[in-house]
């Protein structure tokens, strides 16, 4: 109980199920106390994963290029075309870190860069192709609405033409990425020349209604307010309700755990190096953990949160399992975009399995779709590979292969 009525009422509701308003979300974030605000999220985690499951995933999120066209103030990962530090990996390359990426243990690759001037959809159907033909059982979860909108735009053909040439290509899941911010406002002052946030649903929205499912992300931090994060939330569990109502389902998705097209919210934190925002504004922890807590109490359509401990830090990674989170996303064997930036945390398998069991959780190794491949009841269900850490090769760290880690062993 808190020492408001109002408060206790909505967070009541929301732990049991019900639907909370925008408003009422905008009040819980900026007055409601924290741990009941933490409790009331986290009684939601116990109800939809009752076996206190936590799961981890191992990929790999593997750079094609790095030029790009649309030069987000928040990047530090691009560079303008013709610039001298320009590159684009050729198939071979990624090919080569596909095969790495299996031999430690890896079931999916996240391939991401930047909007080429050249690449239109058939440079990603080759590029999806190419990998599920050298490695058919790597799940590639990748790209994001603003990519798609991209190659769209250079070849000069639909939208839904561009997602089921690349979904026939091989592609199983979009990633939620380019979300950022969708409210106008603050998605204006950091990626002006980015499309819309309403076109950011737009294309969400054709490829649920293509069966092509996909997460849902927003980087916090950047000098939106409280509103404006609120807003955010707003427009996806929209989205996923015309994704529910309309029975748009991904048919490769377990439907008794999830309906619609979003599998899951993954809000992480602007990192402020290399990039022209300079790291004026930044998200502090609370807002961060706060924001968790309420996005699980939102989101009643949509059935996985994810902690971000690359950006936030592994200390409050597995503080955010308190507070309804069910994931702790992936050991990134390659990362370069958010390194780039300064994400500095670094884990290992052996790490992340730790911090979940002395949550008092149950660690799961998961695939893309969120299926068990292996839960890790106890110590000797461990997995022993020592290989496996996160950014065992990254060009945000050069001339570093590996490093120090914690023993969590
Ligand atoms: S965030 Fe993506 S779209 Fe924006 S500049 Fe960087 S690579 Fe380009």
């Amino acid at each position: 109980m808190t020492a408001n009525r109002e408060i206790d009422s909505i967070l009541q509701r929301a732990a049991d199920g019900g639907r909370i308003t925008p408003e009422e979300a905008l009040l819980l974030y900026t007055d409601a106390p924290f741990h009941a605000l933490g409790e009331a999220a986290d009684t939601i985690r116990r109800r939809r994963f009752p076996d206190g499951v936590v799961t981890y995933l191992i990929d790999r999120n593997i750079n094609y290029t790095n030029v790009c066209v649309t030069a987000c103030k928040f990047c530090a990962f691009f560079r303008a075309p013709k610039h001298k530090d320009g590159w684009a990996h050729p198939m071979e390359e990624i090919l080569r870190r596909c095969g790495e990426a299996i031999d430690l243990g890896a079931t999916q690759v996240m391939l991401q860069g930047g909007h080429h001037p050249e690449f239109g959809v058939a440079y990603y159907e080759s590029l999806f192709a190419g990998v599920k033909e050298a490695y058919p059982q790597l799940m590639i979860h990748s790209i994001g609405p603003s990519e798609i909108l991209h190659m769209a735009k250079v070849d000069g053909v639909s939208i839904e033409e561009a997602i089921l040439r690349i979904k026939a290509a091989g592609l199983d899941s979009i990633a939620g990425a380019g979300a950022e911010m969708l409210p106008q406002r603050p998605r204006k002052a950091i990626a002006p020349l980015k499309e819309s946030g309403e076109r950011w649903i737009e294309v969400m929205t054709i490829a649920h209604r293509n069966g092509l499912s996909s997460t849902a992300t927003m980087m916090m931090g950047t000098g939106e307010t409280h509103a404006e994060r609120i807003e955010h939330i707003r427009m996806i569990r929209d989205c996923q309700d015309l994704a529910v109502a309309n029975g748009y389902q991904d048919s490769a998705v377990e439907t008794s755990h999830q309906v619609g097209g979003f599998r899951a919210f993954i809000p992480w934190t602007y990192q402020p190096e290399n990039n022209h925002l300079k790291g004026r504004t930044q998200a502090t922890t609370m807002e961060y953990l706060r924001f968790i807590a309420v996005s699980r109490l939102f989101f009643d359509n949509i059935a996985h949160l994810q902690a971000s401990w690359l950006t936030t830090g592994k200390d409050v990674g597995q503080l955010a399992l308190h507070l309804g989170v069910d994931d702790l996303g992936s050991i990134m064997l390659e990362e370069n975009v958010i390194s780039s930036a300064g994400a500095r945390h670094r884990s290992n398998l052996h790490e992340l399995i730790w911090m979940i069991r002395t949550a008092d959780r149950i660690p799961a190794w998961r695939d893309t779709l969120y299926n068990h491949l292996q839960v890790h009841r106890t110590e000797a269900d461990d997995p022993t590979d020592d290989r496996v850490v996160s950014h065992f090769s990254s060009i945000a760290m050069p001339g570093r292969k590996t490093l120090p880690l914690v023993d969590a062993k």
